[in-house]
């Protein structure tokens, strides 16, 4: 049998959860329990200065509340822990690791100023970077000790070939070749004796025997000194899968700017967990039968890898509405209305039955917020032109309307049963008895009791909830508008 495959989500506690984040987390996550592997938690907190308060919080309430359970992480232990990087740097591991490097010459101690790395700033495509160009790489062994005894600051800088090309593989994109001259000498161990991530996690991945490392493609051209460095340790190379950029609908790199680049900001918009975590996962991927709406265990069977897309994802956020609203209607009804209940309140304060609005509701909003602008002619007819009475198909107008309206008064003022069944069944005898069309009588009929050209439900339904003298007193009062 193959060993178990690990993986690791590895964020750093650095603000909200990005959705370009949470992908990599379910990726991760998918890829694991597909084939009944380990999912561990690491959180990569070396960057003091990126650090965030509550940062760390939200990870783990989005991994619980999208139901990506870790195996391994620093809230449950394991075997291989600590997993928080600033534990595992305080034992000095890192430190460690950089020292034996530079003893076998694959890195050295730099110890230029920050006057002096000024001078060494360059624009490469247009962003302002520092090319160290190696100066400390010939200190002789007498200047770095005195150096270290005399307690100057410094930095542990990779010690890259400026000749030749390195080579690593991806999974999707197969073998990555670059020039080596390419691979500047970055920073392993910081002034401040921390590690960058660029170091930390080669050290902790294979520490922590991870065998996938998934992440954005922004960390391919890293890649290679990744390899570098697993090398010169002897350590096996993991396998790499880097997943697309994700864009906004205008193809840029999704940022704070559209206003849903986070898994809390979708939530805060009324999505629901399950159809952030089923459109996330579909973006970059998707399985072979084209299915769309899959929960987390049929994703989990589904992820194949190897059919991630190499192209950016667009975050198309109708597609997301839409996939909401599905969810919403395959939602239990009771589920449905506890969680719909508020959203009524806030429009609605009488006391009516809020059962049947949620079930008119439940098929047509695609998210919470929907539901204010669809239920509030219930408290209170809106302002409205009689011009809405007009409909070609149903051929009425305003005027037609008022006769009808008056022609129907004295029925519904004579019906003690207000059930939808009831009206209804009322209503449409008097349609036949008149000789009219349906449509001729309960388009006014609805308009009067509604205000409105688009309601959840029919004139009857209306009638239902609202009883009958608020009902008839609606129909009253759009005769005196019609006549006015
Ligand atoms: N700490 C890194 C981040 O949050 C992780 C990248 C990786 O998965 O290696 O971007």
């Amino acid at each position: 049998m193959a060993a178990k495959i690990r993986t690791r989500y590895a964020p750093s506690p650095t603000g909200r959860m990005h959705v370009g984040n949470l992908r990599t987390a379910l990726y991760e996550y998918l890829i694991t329990k597909h084939e009944g592997g380990d999912y561990i938690l690491r959180i990569e907190d070396t960057d003091q200065e990126r650090f965030v308060e509550g940062a760390t919080e939200l990870i783990y309430d989005a991994l619980k509340k999208t139901g990506l359970k870790h195996d391994e992480g620093p809230d449950i232990g394991g075997p291989v822990g600590p997993y928080v990087q600033s534990e595992r740097q305080a034992s000095g591991i890192y430190l460690d690791y950089a020292k034996q490097l530079v003893d076998k010459g694959e890195a050295y101690y730099c110890f230029c100023t920050p006057e002096r790395l000024a001078t060494l700033k360059q624009v490469i495509d247009g962003k302002e970077v520092t090319v160290y160009d190696k100066h400390c790489l010939h200190l002789s062994k007498e200047e770095i000790e005195k150096n270290l005894a005399e307690g100057k600051p410094y930095v542990i800088r990779q010690n890259n070939p400026t000749e030749g090309t390195t080579t690593f593989h991806d999974e999707l994109y197969g073998d990555i070749t670059v020039d080596n001259k390419e691979l500047d000498d970055m920073i392993l161990i910081k002034s401040d004796g921390f590690p960058t991530y660029n170091f930390a996690n080669v050290v902790d991945d294979h520490l922590m025997g991870i065998t996938h490392v998934v992440r954005g493609n922004e960390y391919i051209s890293s890649t290679p000194k990744y390899n570098r460095l697993y090398e010169a340790f002897g350590w096996e190379i993991p396998k790499y899968i880097h997943c697309p950029l994700i864009t906004d609908e205008d193809h840029h790199k999704l940022s704070k700017r559209s206003g849903h680049s986070s898994f809390e900001d979708l939530l805060e918009q009324g999505f629901l967990v399950e159809t952030v975590v089923n459109f996330i996962a579909l973006l970059g991927w998707s399985p072979e039968d084209n299915e769309e709406i899959l929960s987390l265990d049929e994703l989990i069977e589904k992820f194949d890898y190897h059919r991630i897309n190499k192209s950016p994802s667009v975050f198309d956020y109708t597609k997301l509405k839409w996939m909401n609203g599905e969810y919403l209607k395959r939602m239990d009804d009771d589920k449905f209305y506890e969680l719909a209940l508020p959203y009524m309140k806030e429009v609605i304060t009488k006391d009516i039955d809020f059962h049947k609005i949620a079930a008119m509701v439940k098929t047509r909003i695609e998210i919470w917020p929907d539901i204010a602008g669809m239920v509030d002619f219930f408290e209170k007819v809106p302002e409205y032109d009689n011009a809405i009475y007009f409909n070609k198909k149903m051929k009425t107008d305003a005027e037609s309307a008022l006769p009808v309206l008056k022609e129907l008064l004295p029925l519904v003022e004579s019906i003690d049963d207000y059930s939808n069944d009831n009206l209804f069944a009322s209503i449409k005898q008097f349609v036949t008895d008149k000789g009219y069309k349906n449509g001729f009588v309960l388009w006014p009929l609805r308009i009067a009791l509604s205000g409105k050209e688009q309601t959840p439900c029919g004139g009857t339904e209306i009638m239902e909830v609202l009883g009958k003298e608020e009902s008839i007193a609606r129909i009253k009062a759009a005769i005196a508008k019609l006549e006015a």
